[in-house]
């Protein structure tokens, strides 16, 4: 008998009554008779686990129900984590002798979920240990994530970049469509006689009785089966798709902190390499941490922090994971001065990237930077996190030009009179009206400041309200003034921006909304 049951998985960032709280929807299928449910091409025996599972079941049937008291059922949560399989999506090395080695395509099963973000698993030896949850994906045949063509978290110009790296004919992959459960396919035509090189988008439509298409004539039962017929036939796509093209393994993802419950990092497995940076708490450096994992280091300057509540608040933020976060590894506290090793990111800083890059950058490039922002962001929004200094100087651009959030949420931990009292440092030009006035911080008011981020994206990295004091900008919004239209951005984008700055939090969108109207703008572009 199958039957699937829909679980809830909770991460709580802190235990207190006002914890974050993350998310996901897990559909697990579980199979409560032995062989049934198991996919074909992995034949029971290579599947030791599940050897292990039935020798129990089977000993425990030998026993005679009279000498022993029968054993209350397992709740019904535990039977449904028990046999979730996952494939790895990228090879991990262990850390600690806690960790357990991942190879890339292989299936391991999910023991115990010990936090979001670092599950006990097996492998199929039988060795066990902890994995980086966001390394592996559940391994059935329904979810796209095994597939190599398949990209969930990527915007149509990011797609358009990535193909056109590749630029073979068929070159293509297949990411989630502005319609909510429903797929872009995206293809690489080369050049042909009067034609340039294109990128074509083909939507994967649903057909009443819920079957996939592209073309009409072809209908699908699922996207995997739809996907494996155009490989093979173009029917009426421009050709047919031929090269897969995928991430997968290309670039590791950051893992929450270097293993489960470890914040503190020891000064001895840091190397300084070079200095890139000078901040806020003091000089920035790349570095690396075991020789091998790059690493940006921020030293604290004594006095520049109030170390022992940072401490403290770092733990909460390592559990905060997420492709648009510049990820925190942990804190160095073993002696003065203490720092902070995060994820490094090879671009350096947005606004430095986009005044750098000035008349180089199309539109779709500068939307997409803004999607990336509103991504993260919506995450930190469902997870009750205010950053409080959104700004282009607190974002930072990957090796691959993603761009991620940084130093979200550490304006509480300056120790600095010219930020705190006298409010020279305010970040003023980025905030709304009630927190210039009432001190009140909320994910509406990180709206206000993402509106002005996106100005500097369309502006190229210019200073918002360029000549005027910070008095001035005070004056002129309570005036109901505001930032006018950048020439690089169309009235479409300048209506998003403008929707950011309604007087009243209440009036601005939330950064779910945005994400929506933004994907929105960018497919029709
Ligand atoms: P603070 O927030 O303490 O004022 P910043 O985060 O702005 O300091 O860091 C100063 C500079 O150091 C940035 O402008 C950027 O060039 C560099 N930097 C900071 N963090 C990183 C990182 N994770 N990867 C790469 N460069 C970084």
């Amino acid at each position: 008998m199958i039957c699937f049951s829909d679980n809830t998985i909770q991460s709580v960032f802190c235990c207190c009554c006002c914890c974050s709280v993350q998310k996901r929807q897990v559909r697990t299928r579980i199979s409560l008779s032995e062989d049934e449910g198991l996919p074909e091409k992995y034949p029971q025996p290579t599947r030791p686990w599940f050897s292990e599972h039935s020798r129990k079941k089977q000993s425990n049937r030998g026993l005679q129900p009279s000498k022993r008291k029968p054993l209350p059922p397992l709740p019904p949560s535990e039977v449904a984590e028990e046999k979730i399989l996952v494939k790895a999506l990228y090879d991990f090395l262990p850390r600690e002798p806690c960790n357990l080695a991942l190879k890339r395509a292989e299936e391991y099963l999910i023991l115990e979920k010990c936090d979001p973000h670092w599950w006990k698993a097996r492998d199929r030896l039988g060795n066990e240990g902890l994995i980086p949850s966001n390394y592996v994906t559940e391994n059935k045949v329904t979810n796209l994530e095994i597939y190599e063509w398949y990209h969930r978290n990527i915007t149509r110009n990011q797609a358009e970049r990535l193909l056109r790296q590749e630029a073979k004919e068929g070159a293509f992959i297949v990411r989630d469509s502005r319609h909510l459960g429903s797929y872009t396919i995206s293809v690489f035509i080369r050049a042909r006689r009067g034609m340039e090189a294109t990128i074509k988008h083909y939507q994967i439509k649903r057909s009443d009785s819920g079957q996939w298409y592209v073309a009409e004539r072809h209908l699908f039962q699922s996207i995997p089966e739809l996907v494996w017929y155009h490989q093979h036939n173009a029917a009426g796509l421009m050709t047919r798709l031929r090269y897969p093209v995928g991430l997968m393994g290309s670039c590791l993802p950051p893992t929450a902190g270097f293993t489960y419950e470890k914040w503190e990092i020891d000064p001895s497995e840091l190397t300084f390499v070079k200095q890139i940076g000078h901040g806020h708490f003091g000089v920035v450096h790349f570095g690396k941490w075991r020789a091998h994992v790059q690493v940006a280091i921020k030293t604290i300057s004594e006095g520049s922090m109030s170390e022992e509540d940072f401490i403290e608040e770092a733990k909460v933020m390592m559990k905060l994971s997420h492709p648009r976060l510049v990820q925190l590894f942990g804190v160095g506290i073993q002696r003065k001065p203490f720092y902070i090793v995060m994820e490094f990111m090879d671009n350096g800083c947005l606004l430095t990237y986009l005044g750098d890059r000035r008349g180089a950058l199309r539109k779709e490039m500068l939307l997409s930077m803004c999607q990336d922002v509103c991504e993260g962001m919506a995450y930190l929004e469902r997870n009750s996190f205010i950053h409080r200094d959104l700004a282009a100087r607190n974002c930072l651009v990957s090796s691959t030009c993603v761009v991620k959030i940084s130093d979200f949420g550490m304006t509480r931990y300056v120790l600095d009179d010219e930020y705190i009292s006298s409010g020279t440092k305010l970040p003023i030009k980025w905030s709304p009206p009630e927190v210039l006035y009432f001190n009140k911080y909320s994910s509406k008011s990180d709206v206000w400041s993402f509106g002005v981020l996106m100005w500097e994206v369309f502006t190229e990295g210019k200073m918002p309200f360029e000549n005027k004091s910070n008095l001035q900008v005070m004056e002129a919004i309570s005036k109901g003034l505001r930032l006018y239209r950048p020439h690089l951005a169309p009235m479409s984008v300048y209506e998003v921006m403008y929707s950011c700055w309604h007087e009243k939090p209440k009036g601005r969108p939330t950064f779910t909304e945005l994400l929506k109207v933004l994907t929105e703008i960018a497919e029709t572009w």
